[in-house]
């Protein structure tokens, strides 16, 4: 089903609305107007048939009839509203009626015992008139008095008023459509413009905004919002493109060594050691750059969210003692002294234990890798004030204040004059930063140039087991 525009269907709600309220305030104002008219005619009435009561009370007995009609003559003309009178006896005998009663001829029938008087409405011709008819008993007879009063201009008014109140509410829903759907079109432009703006940036044009329309409404919020997002966009499209950019260039060199060595290889003929030496370059770049692809590979798929670490319960000790294990020939070999104190050896956590392994690797490589010949790695894993705590700590060669900072961004290097050899790819401390990330774990460096550095992965998230007796005492520790 086709939507209509937001504007349309605004001033649909709002007209629809608009008649509603019109209509039910046309029929209030409609039926408080006639009750308002009909009561104070009524009451007009009662208050001249009372008036009439208390005349006949007075003039019935004294007077002889004769003059009794000219008496009643000339009250009935002196009443407001004119000589609308007639009265009968209960014997059906005619006391007076006036002129102006007979052309009428409205029939006057007396009012039932119990009732004292009663209105009615009738039409004679093109006038209205509303009646009262009353009882009245003088001296123990009884007569019907009826009075009625000439109501055709009040009917006039009220049918004038339901005319002008038919003609005009179309007319004010005509001018209310107008106005609203200016409105809706007039609040909805900077909506337009802001879609018309968004509609125009394409992919090489992330860095261009929106106009914040400064409304203080939901409009600037989203705007706002809008804008947050693209940078957010622009942001992450930086690094993906920075990330390519780094990878190629670090996947050129040593295809380029590999290559380049082979061809000298192959130029003339060698002896069998050169051929060796070439091929023992060649297969020590070929390691380095299928680990680099593997650092890649891992770094790719943490970023798309595809590789979801498996989870299951794992021994952060194990990891680090593993780690050691590997880190210790390398570490001989340089004539790097190293040495691991685990002090609570059961600590668990939900975790994996491959990428924990890889995390201690990355730190034990580096403060070995970094330290020169002849110093020292040592390294302890405890828990301290209710949080399990991994600590290295080396004497090499440290790290500068302004590249504390960037050393989990990928690709940093702090010594960018170190060869590929010395150094690595980058790429160890952003793997090691997204492990801990992933195992609810903070990572910290401090590091003073020429002195040393020291690493810290502290776990927020671990549970420690004591074994007591036959039975294994869980204890949590803190969240
Ligand atoms: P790399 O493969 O180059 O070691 P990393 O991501 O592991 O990459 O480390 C990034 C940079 O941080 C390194 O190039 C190095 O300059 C610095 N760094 C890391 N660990 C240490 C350390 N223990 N001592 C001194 N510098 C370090």
């Amino acid at each position: 089903m086709m939507r209509l525009p937001i504007r349309v269907r605004l001033t649909a709600w709002y007209l629809a609305v608009l008649c509603v309220c019109l209509a039910i305030l046309g029929g209030v104002i409609l039926v408080a107007a006639r009750a308002s008219v009909a009561r104070i005619i009524d009451s007009d009435l009662s208050a001249r048939l009372t008036a009439t009561r208390i005349f006949m009370e007075q003039h019935i007995s004294s007077e002889p009839p004769a003059e009794l009609q000219d008496e009643f003559q000339e009250y009935s003309a002196s009443q407001p509203g004119g000589a609308l009178l007639q009265i009968k006896e209960e014997s059906g005998e005619w006391i007076f009626q006036s002129l102006s009663m007979q052309k009428c001829a409205i029939e006057l029938a007396p009012s039932s015992a119990a009732e004292s008087s009663r209105f009615s409405s009738t039409v004679r011709g093109e006038r209205s008139f509303r009646i009262i008819t009353g009882k009245v008993a003088v001296r123990a007879r009884n007569y019907a008095v009826q009075i009625a009063t000439d109501t055709t201009n009040f009917t006039l008014v009220l049918q004038r008023l339901k005319w002008l109140l038919l003609i005009s509410t179309p007319l004010a829903i005509g001018l209310a459509l107008a106005g609203g759907y200016w409105l809706s079109s007039r609040a909805l432009v900077p909506v337009r413009r802001v879609t018309e703006t968004a509609r125009s940036i394409g992919g090489d044009e992330l860095s261009r905004r929106l106009d914040i329309p400064q409304t203080g409404d939901e409009l600037q919020f989203l705007a706002q919002t809008l804008n947050d997002m693209l940078a957010r966009i622009e942001n992450s499209f930086k690094r993906m493109t920075q990330f390519t950019a780094d990878a190629s260039h670090e996947l050129r060199t040593p295809v380029a060594i590999m290559r380049t060595t082979a061809e000298i290889a192959l130029r003339q003929k060698r002896d069998e050691e050169t051929y060796r030496k070439a091929l023992q370059e060649v297969l020590e770049e070929a390691e380095r750059t299928s680990s680099l692809i593997d650092d890649l590979l891992t770094l790719a798929r943490a970023d798309s969210a595809a590789q979801q670490l498996e989870l299951s319960p794992t021994n952060i000790a194990e990891g680090i003692e593993m780690a050691f294990s590997r880190i210790k020939f390398l570490a001989a070999e340089k004539t790097v002294a190293v040495s691991l104190q685990v002090i609570q050896r059961e600590v668990w956590i939900e975790g994996n234990h491959e990428a924990l392994l890889r995390l201690f690797l990355v730190l034990f490589d580096n403060a070995v890798k970094y330290t020169p010949a002849g110093g020292k790695v040592s390294a302890v894993f405890d828990v301290v004030k209710g949080r399990s705590v991994f600590r290295i700590q080396d004497s090499g060669i440290g790290i500068a204040p302004e590249d504390l900072p960037c050393i989990f961004e990928r690709f940093y290097r702090a010594d960018k004059t170190r060869t590929r050899k010395q150094g690595g790819s980058g790429l160890g401390l952003a793997i090691a930063k997204w492990i801990a990330d992933a195992h609810k774990a903070e990572i910290r460096v401090e590091s003073t140039l020429g002195k040393g550095s020291v690493f810290t992965v502290e776990f927020l998230e671990s549970r420690i087991e004591l074994a007591q007796q036959d039975d294994a005492l869980s204890v949590s520790l803190e969240k």
